[in-house]
């Protein structure tokens, strides 16, 4: 049956401006890296996709890599887009990356003009897409100048392949740099794209959100449930699960349960608390999933002493 989105799609969902861009994304993005592949049924897939869109999701996450194989969810993706999505084309936020090895020799991996185009040449074809939203650089590549990476994303979007550009994994003299010399060419660098968890604060830790906040670029954080650790599925199933993460998981879902949330919606409510980050890219490896993570938006104020004592068990 021809898929027809939710009507009140729209009613549930936070929309947060992108840095000090014109484009607003949802407080809740969904990213393909996992679970898209050609090792799952593309039906589930595609129950999935539909469950976010119709939840007021208008952002899907993707990178040449995503799989596996690797360029899998690319090409499931355009073919659930081709079936059901084209339609809705206008109201989505799709974007994709290079940066990680896609294939063999030199020109297959890192920030190279070469490899930058050709990968999204290829991206695009999987897709079936004539553009993408945002198209990022999906990490730094010490071996290539800065320069050159920010130029090959300049050209993508002088040559319409892409509608804003973004960098992710940067560190935050990286990132600045990157946004002075996106800046200096006419393309404005639109969003970082970082990890960042209760498990894993790294962007706290290195400044990269001081950055992202002083140069007025979009964070969409990845991997807030820190891969699915931060769920009350590991709480009560802590196979391979270190006894002091553990210990913390517990103290956390503690905190959850007394907001009446589940430890995955506190968790993505405490990525979102700093007005800084504008979404959290979440995965998702059933429909339920989506429903439960979209119903963090119910709760995302914390008092102070929720804070200090979220930060003494994390210590
Ligand atoms: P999460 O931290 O959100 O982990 C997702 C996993 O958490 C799911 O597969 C599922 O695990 C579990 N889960 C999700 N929602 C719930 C819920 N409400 N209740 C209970 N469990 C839940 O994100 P990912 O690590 O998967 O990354 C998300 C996206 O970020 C990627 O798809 C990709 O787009 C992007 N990303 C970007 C990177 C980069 O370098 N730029 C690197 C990594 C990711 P389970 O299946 O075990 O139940």
């Amino acid at each position: 049956m021809a898929y027809e989105a939710n009507a009140l799609r729209y009613d549930q969902m936070i929309y947060r401006a992108c840095g000090k861009s014109g484009l607003k994304l949802p407080a809740i993005a969904l990213g393909l890296w996992r679970n898209f592949g050609f090792d799952r049924p593309l039906d589930l897939s595609r129950d999935i996709l539909h469950a976010a869109f119709d939840s007021g999701i208008t952002h899907f996450d993707l990178a040449n890599n995503y799989g596996g194989p690797q360029g899998a969810a690319e090409q499931n993706f355009g073919i659930l887009l081709k079936r059901d999505f084209l339609p809705y084309r206008d109201e989505l936020v799709i974007s994709s990356k290079a940066g990680y090895r896609m294939w063999k020799g030199p020109y297959g991996d890192g920030g190279s003009r070469k490899y930058l185009i050709s990968s999204i040449d290829q991206s695009l074809k999987r897709m079936g897409l004539d553009y993408v939203d945002i198209f990022y650089h999906h990490k730094p590549d010490r071996d290539t100048p800065i320069e050159e990476s920010m130029m090959a994303l300049d050209q993508i979007v002088r040559s319409g392949k892409a509608l804003y550009v973004g960098i992710s994994n940067y560190g935050a003299e990286e990132t600045r740099e990157a946004v002075r010399i996106l800046a200096a060419l006419g393309t404005p660098c639109l969003i970082h794209q970082p990890s960042y968890s209760m498990l894993y604060r790294w962007l706290e830790t290195e400044k990269v959100i001081d950055a992202i906040g002083d140069c007025a670029i979009g964070c969409i954080c990845f991997s807030p449930l820190s891969m699915g650790k931060l769920t009350n599925k590991t709480v009560n199933d802590p196979v391979g699960i270190d006894d002091k993460v553990h210990k913390r998981l517990i103290q956390l879902n503690e905190i959850a349960t007394d907001r009446g949330q589940s430890l995955a919606q506190l968790s993505l409510a405490w990525v979102l608390r700093d007005k800084r980050v504008t979404t959290a890219l979440i995965g998702a490896s059933r429909i339920e999933h989506i429903a439960d993570s979209v119903a963090a938006l119910n709760k995302l104020d914390f008092t102070p002493e929720e804070l200090k004592r979220i930060d003494e068990i994390l210590a």
